[in-house]
């Protein structure tokens, strides 16, 4: 088990005595320029294991290729080209998908993944003395950009059925960020609550995050029409199968997208290699190919409902490609060790309200059916 993954496991008073060791530890050796160093608990990826015979499923990963024409794309890029540098404007993807999209090119940012185009929308607009706001269960990242970029926060709290509450965001804020839908719950919320969020904060920016919107949810692009104040941020690595290559991308109005460069460009220029950029360029072409392979996520995620309801595991509606289940009577973390151990590999978040659950991204038919097999005969449920 690697020392990450181990980390996952640990209780809270079991974390406390490691920090406790790690403490002791430095004081000994502590030199002068070591309080210097900006110490941040860092945000835990998943694992990337490696085998033929996994079931990887801890990720949020397509189980599908990407589109072929990434792969045409990528045999006819001149490696000559690498000599020099990229584009700082990656202007050919911007145009790709500001074309896809019926937006213009000044409405669009790109970046290494949707976590650099996260990352970069913190530094932006998270710049005031009051709290930034976020639902208590989401994604992990966000207190950790909080912390390192010195922005204050509160969380609000998620219903009991883990919805937002748009009421908890009427209050004197810093700005507003949530995915929709949520990770790791996979709840959406209906675009008129999104609408609602909006209406109640015109004074800050309201990040919507949609890594996961392409899988049934209705998306704010509409709104943008609306409310200048809104940044809409999406990624190629779920829907598109594109994980690998990094690519992230955010909608707003120019005004915030001119102020996200300045900062981009104030902090490294280059950020979109060649490769990266005519990839997705690419991948943006193949509409029939998209819509059959996020049709595929959609239908096998149906199906694991009913299979999964029927081996007692409980569930929010999910509308991304994942299910955040949690067993009537087994263990979570008892689960997903027993699961482990078959090589097959889900998510599992320590936390006081994530600790009963498991985070399964949905595979191909094939690595659920597996997935199912092994339930069946660990918790003893009738075929
Ligand atoms: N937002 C959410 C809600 C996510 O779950 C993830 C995936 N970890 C991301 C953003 C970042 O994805 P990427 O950097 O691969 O675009």
């Amino acid at each position: 088990m690697s020392g990450r993954d181990d980390a996952a496991f640990r209780t809270k008073g079991e974390e406390q005595t490691v920090k406790a060791g790690v403490c002791a530890q430095e004081k000994e050796t502590a030199h002068a320029w070591e309080r210097n160093i900006r110490r941040v608990t860092p945000y835990v990826p998943g694992e990337q294991p490696v085998g033929d015979r996994l079931v990887k499923l801890n990720t949020n990963e397509n189980p599908y290729p990407p589109a072929p024409g990434v792969r045409a794309a990528l045999a006819a890029m001149d490696t000559a080209d690498l000599r020099k540098y990229p584009d700082p404007t990656a202007s050919r993807l911007v145009n790709a998908l500001a074309g896809y999209y019926g937006l213009s090119p000044e409405q669009v940012f790109v970046g290494v993944g949707s976590d650099d185009v996260l990352a970069m929308a913190f530094l932006t607009f998270f710049n005031s003395e009051k709290p930034l706001l976020f639902p208590d269960v989401t994604y992990s990242f966000y207190p950790v950009w909080a912390e390192l970029f010195g922005i204050p926060y509160e969380t609000c709290p998620l219903d009991e059925d883990f919805a937002i509450d748009p009421r908890n965001y009427d209050r004197s804020n810093g700005g507003v960020i949530f995915p929709n839908p949520n990770a790791p719950t996979g709840r959406l919320m209906p675009l008129v609550q999104v609408e609602d969020i909006l209406r109640h904060n015109q004074d800050v920016v309201v990040v919507v995050d949609e890594a996961y919107i392409d899988f049934g949810g209705e998306s704010a692009l509409p709104l943008l029409k609306r409310y200048e104040n809104l940044l809409i941020v999406r990624t190629f690595s779920k829907s598109r199968a594109m994980a690998g290559m990094r690519i992230g991308y955010a909608f707003g109005a120019p005004k915030l997208i001119r102020a996200m460069q300045d900062i981009k460009y104030s902090y490294n220029s280059y950020t979109m290699n060649l490769p990266s950029i005519l990839a997705g360029e690419a991948a943006l072409k193949d509409e029939a190919y998209f819509k059959e392979t996020v049709g595929k996520i959609v239908a096998t995620r149906e199906r694991a409902k009913k299979r999964l309801a029927g081996l007692g595991f409980t569930f929010p509606d999910s509308m991304a490609n994942f299910l955040f289940l949690r067993h009537k009577t087994v263990r979570a973390d008892e689960l997903y060790k027993a699961l482990r151990a078959r090589q097959i590999y889900v998510r599992y978040f320590t936390g006081p309200r994530l600790k009963d659950y498991l985070r399964v991204t949905v595979g191909t038919d094939e690595e659920m059916e597996l997935l199912y097999c092994f339930l069946e005969e660990y918790l003893g449920a009738p075929v």
